[in-house]
């Protein structure tokens, strides 16, 4: 779904319960059957961290690695970018965008929401 610029979570088409990251059975009910929905992108800092090495080309360091809180009840280990080290911190409201490198890849990172 990143491709089409939405955030997906798996759904268990049976009990209905969300479930990330994506895992063929139902751990609440075994179903097998899932479909998706598309994500709000608001959270909140679950935790973070900062890191400066290793470093890979094709990144800016220092990279801001988040936990976050999806509003849906699921989790989401992401990227917080246009953002200060210094400035991040537990609890703060987050919004996704969908980012797309040199190579037309396209993956969801988080920025500070504006309405805080
Ligand atoms: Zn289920």
């Amino acid at each position: 779904m990143a491709a089409e610029g939405k955030l997906g979570i798996q759904r268990c088409s049976d009990c209905q319960l969300l479930r990330h990251p994506p895992r063929p059975m139902c751990g609440q009910c075994h179903s097998l059957q899932w479909d998706s929905v598309e994500a709000s992108g608001r959270g909140t800092i679950c935790s973070y961290t900062v890191l400066t090495h290793p470093q890979f080309p094709g990144y800016d360091y220092p990279l801001v690695i988040v936990l976050v809180d999806l509003e849906e009840g699921t989790r989401l280990l992401s990227q917080l970018v246009d953002c200060e080290p210094a400035a991040v911190d537990f609890g703060l409201p987050v919004q996704m965008h969908i980012q797309e490198d040199a190579d037309g890849f396209k993956l969801p990172v988080f920025r500070l929401a504006e309405d805080r």
